[in-house]
């Protein structure tokens, strides 16, 4: 990546700001967020390209989460490639093309082609030069990125599409919500997921109810549980993070009266599980030592229900986040899963009424994300 251009006024020249120490545009004083000069290869038009690849065309929501894992995998995907710039083959070009001659002369005829190697020498000196410059530091973390996005928003409005931290109030039901009857509830150990499922209309489009363990939407959350401890036919899915904390879900909502302990009712475990994500190339999964000690914690007929590598796994403090996904397979991955639990041979049963689903379903994200094609080509 070379060179910036204004997202404004498509200016190619800044200067240093005076009251940040950032660059500002020498013609329309607009700030600079991203500076690919600063270590980190992105620039303020790059996320205005990357906002419309990752909501396909502004047509999905997305969590912050969400959008900051797709920026780590996109900076992956460039140091990965490591082209090197049209300036360094070129001169490594030219260096070669005076080296070679210049040392059959200096060999065969006379001393003056040391005159050519010189001039050889200089080239392959600047190809060095050049790969140096182009050389960015490590890549930052989500939350690194996470800060810069909010700062970008500051100087350049909000991302559409983008979810609120802290979701906005839904409308006080009016008793419309009380007419619909789900057979279905796809219940998220996280309030982001259940936003994001929401915002893109997931509980319309496979008419199912949306919770999440903590009790969001806050709004309607009291009314669709009495209906679903009504519905004799319901059907629960668990979706969860590859976690210790996720790995649970299925038996606390198993057994926790408060959600389906006093009723009869198949939960289907729709992932993320250990054995879905540990031998995958491509997955973004992250380390901690507190979710290591967590893992020690496990109860055993969770454990039971895991293989012994996936236990493994947790207990080294291992984790994936469903929001390390792409947004669109997310939402194409739970559909799916939930269409399959229709199918018996894809069910495998681990406790009593708790089924996992197979095959599974998330495609290998660097599948994924090829379906966003030259992202930061
Ligand atoms: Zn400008």
């Amino acid at each position: 990546m070379r060179g910036i251009k204004c997202i404004k006024c498509g200016n190619r020249k800044f200067t240093y700001s005076s009251v940040a120490n950032g660059k500002v545009c020498s013609k329309c004083q607009h700030r600079v967020v991203f500076d690919p000069f600063s270590g980190i290869p992105l620039s303020d038009t790059k996320i205005a390209k990357a906002i419309e690849k990752i909501s396909i065309n502004h047509t999905l929501f997305f969590t912050e989460k969400q959008f900051c894992y797709y920026l780590t995998r996109s900076l992956a995907r460039y140091e990965k490639q490591g082209k090197p710039s049209f300036l360094a083959v070129v001169s490594f070009i030219l260096g070669i093309l005076f080296m070679l001659p210049g040392l059959l002369i200096t060999f065969f005829v006379s001393t003056s082609g040391l005159l050519l190697v010189g001039v050889g020498l200089v080239f392959l000196l600047v190809t060095t030069l050049v790969n140096i410059s182009e050389k960015y530091g490590p890549s930052p973390t989500v939350d690194e990125l996470a800060s810069l996005v909010r700062k970008w928003q500051e100087v350049n409005g909000e991302i559409h599409g983008l979810l609120p931290l802290r979701p906005k109030a839904l409308p006080t039901p009016d008793g419309e919500v009380m007419q619909y009857s789900f057979d279905r509830v796809v219940v998220t150990d996280k309030a982001s997921i259940a936003q994001f499922l929401i915002a893109n209309n997931f509980h319309f489009e496979n008419n199912c109810a949306v919770l999440s363990l903590d009790g969001y939407p806050k709004e309607i959350f009291e009314p669709v549980m009495e209906m679903l401890h009504q519905n004799p036919e319901l059907k629960v899915f668990a979706l969860h993070d590859c976690s210790v904390q996720g790995v649970l879900l299925s038996s606390q909502l198993r057994k926790d009266k408060k959600w389906f302990g006093e009723q009869q009712v198949p939960i289907y475990d729709l992932g993320l599980l250990p054995r879905q994500v540990m031998n995958q190339k491509g997955f973004m999964s992250m380390k901690s030592a507190e979710i290591a000690k967590l893992a020690e914690l496990l109860p055993q007929e969770v454990r039971q229900s895991l293989l012994p590598e996936e236990i493994k796994w947790l207990e080294e403090g291992n984790y994936l986040e469903l929001e390390s996904l792409a947004p669109v397979e997310l939402l194409k991955a739970v559909s799916s899963g939930i269409a399959r639990s229709r199918s018996e041979e894809a069910l495998v049963p681990v406790q009593e009424d708790v089924y996992y689903i197979v095959p599974f379903v998330y495609s290998s994200p660097t599948i994924t994300y090829d379906a966003y094609p030259d992202t930061f080509g």
